[in-house]
């Protein structure tokens, strides 16, 4: 079970991941949308119009993604509840969601992971990472994730080893 602060809090978003996000039409998404243009479907208010629904409009993707907390930080701590529309230039937001997606997964992943360890140094491990990444860099960068992620993989190798991953979150690239 994770935290609030790692749940989506789509009202304190500016739809981030309706626009940032690129995805293709297919099982999970009813149609084709580049990086950085919004989906048909978000509102002017940044508020996804078929919300109920999705899964219904071919929109199964969108029900399942998680960006972990990092759509409200974002928006919130980084750019003052401001929506990407009010800004001259958005792409900026976009780099720091596509960066905060990232640090939230690990966070997200090491919280979910440490108590599926044996009681111990691994257990004591996953904790302490997942205890660093409570704090986001700011300014957070590549190698601030680079860096998490190599403290995170190994920990996570364990724990695939003595079989007690299954179902956490998937950390993109
Ligand atoms: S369908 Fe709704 S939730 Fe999915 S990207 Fe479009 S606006 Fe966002």
């Amino acid at each position: 079970m994770l935290p609030d602060e790692l749940s989506p809090d789509c009202p304190r978003c500016s739809g981030l991941c309706c626009i940032a996000l690129a995805f293709d039409a297919g099982p999970a998404f009813a149609h084709n949308k580049p990086a950085h243009v919004a989906c048909a479907h978000l509102s002017r208010a940044d508020r996804c119009r078929i919300h109920p629904a999705l899964h219904a409009q071919g929109y199964g993707g969108c029900a399942a993604y998680s960006c972990h907390g990092a759509g409200q930080y974002v928006t919130q701590t980084l750019f003052g509840g401001r929506s990407w529309r009010d800004l001259d230039e958005p792409a900026a937001m976009f780099a720091a969601f596509d960066l905060a997606r990232d640090w939230f997964a690990l966070r997200a992943q090491a919280t979910l992971a440490a108590p599926r360890a044996p009681p111990g140094a691994l257990r004591d491990a996953l904790h302490a990472v997942a205890e660093t990444l409570r704090v986001v860099p700011r300014p957070l960068t590549h190698p601030d994730v680079r860096r998490a992620r190599g403290q995170l993989q190994p920990l996570l190798a364990r724990l695939r080893r003595a079989g007690r991953a299954r179902g956490l979150p998937v950390v993109e690239k």
